[in-house]
């Protein structure tokens, strides 16, 4: 049975698809390419579109025997959503709708969804429990919480079950130095970085150095993509075994302000990144770190990269020789 893959040319996405390729899964890609690469995706069947479009959903949905769906394509920049929301009501809420529809006529029952941090909000207590208070402070946010509950709901009225991941900061690269992250524009505080050692940028502007933090700078959960990838596969596993919805944080547990990667970064690439204090960036809480306690209890997930320098090595690896990305 196959495993289609939405969103699969994505950072995350292509990273996952590797992982599962790896542990003998048949997996199909489905990437309109808006955002992924088609070179990321290095085996595996692929069709280029949309999930949108009706007539290709029921063409990969009749062609293949498809046991889950793990979900990852949308929108998913803070900034963005908060200066054009509907885009994201439309990327991210109808096409899940489509998706989960067409998923009901074909009579396919899971489905692992990429969800986010942003879902919390400002956190009531740190580090974030599944179970606290969500109140977005980003339409991001907001989307993807709106998709968990249509899960919930699809689950109680279709049986549909589903195990959401609510990632805190991907960062880092495959430590093969084949795939990694590569956004056009860059909007994400690790690859700016790297651009700025590599030369292609004068500086880091920090947004904000005013909140209240141990330096004045956003404090943020930074988890390798690699043990993003891993944690969807015991997802699927779980959903295998127990047939039981579920959802999960997934970081490291330990926070860094943006002025601490920084000096990480300074250490790994030897170069010494300027930067400049910028004012806040809309919908961006201080803190978010995560308690990843249920995921290791019962995903049985631990993740290995756990050290930001390695993490920061990992992503330095990749741009350093890909400094232009996936283009040639
Ligand atoms: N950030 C920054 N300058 C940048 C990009 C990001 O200061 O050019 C900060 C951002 O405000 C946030 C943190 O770095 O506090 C991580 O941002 P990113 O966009 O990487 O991830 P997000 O937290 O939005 O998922």
């Amino acid at each position: 049975m196959a495993i289609l893959v939405t969103g699969g040319a994505g950072y995350i996405g292509s990273h996952t698809v590797v992982e599962f390729l790896a542990k003998g899964e048949e997996v199909i890609v489905l990437d309109n390419l808006q955002k992924g690469h088609r070179e990321a995706v290095k085996s595996g069947m692929f069709y280029e579109g949309d999930i949108r479009d009706d007539q290709l959903l029921t063409k990969v949905f009749s062609e293949h025997n498809v046991e889950a769906v793990i979900h990852f394509a949308a929108d998913s920049l803070v900034g963005e959503s908060v200066e054009n929301p509907l885009k994201y009501y439309d990327n991210n809420v109808i096409t899940a709708q489509n998706l989960l529809a067409g998923m009901v006529k074909h009579g396919v029952k899971n489905i692992v969804f990429s969800s986010t941090a942003a879902t919390y909000g400002e956190p009531e207590s740190i580090p974030i429990r599944e179970t606290d208070r969500k109140e977005p402070t980003n339409p991001y946010g907001e989307t993807k919480l709106a998709i968990e509950k249509m899960l919930k709901w699809c689950d109680h009225a279709y049986g549909l079950k589903h195990v959401a991941l609510r990632y805190f900061n991907a960062a880092g690269a495959h430590i093969d130095g084949q795939i990694g992250e590569d956004h056009q524009p860059e909007s994400h505080l690790i690859p700016i970085i790297l651009q700025v050692a590599l030369g292609q940028r004068e500086q880091l502007a920090v947004f904000g150095d005013d909140y209240p933090t141990v330096d004045g700078t956003c404090v943020r959960d930074y988890i390798h993509v690699t043990d993003l990838a891993n944690a969807h596969w015991l997802a699927l596993q779980k959903l295998r075994s127990t047939g039981e919805s579920a959802v999960y944080n997934l970081g490291n547990g330990e926070g860094f302000s943006v002025k601490q990667v920084v000096e990480k970064a300074r250490e790994v690439t030897g170069h010494p990144i300027p930067v400049k204090i910028a004012p806040r960036r809309a919908g961006d809480p201080a803190v978010l770190i995560a308690s990843s306690e249920r995921a290791q209890r019962e995903l049985g997930w631990k993740p290995q990269y756990n050290g930001l320098g390695q993490i920061i090595q990992t992503a330095w690896n990749w741009h350093s020789n890909h400094p232009k990305g996936y283009a040639k």
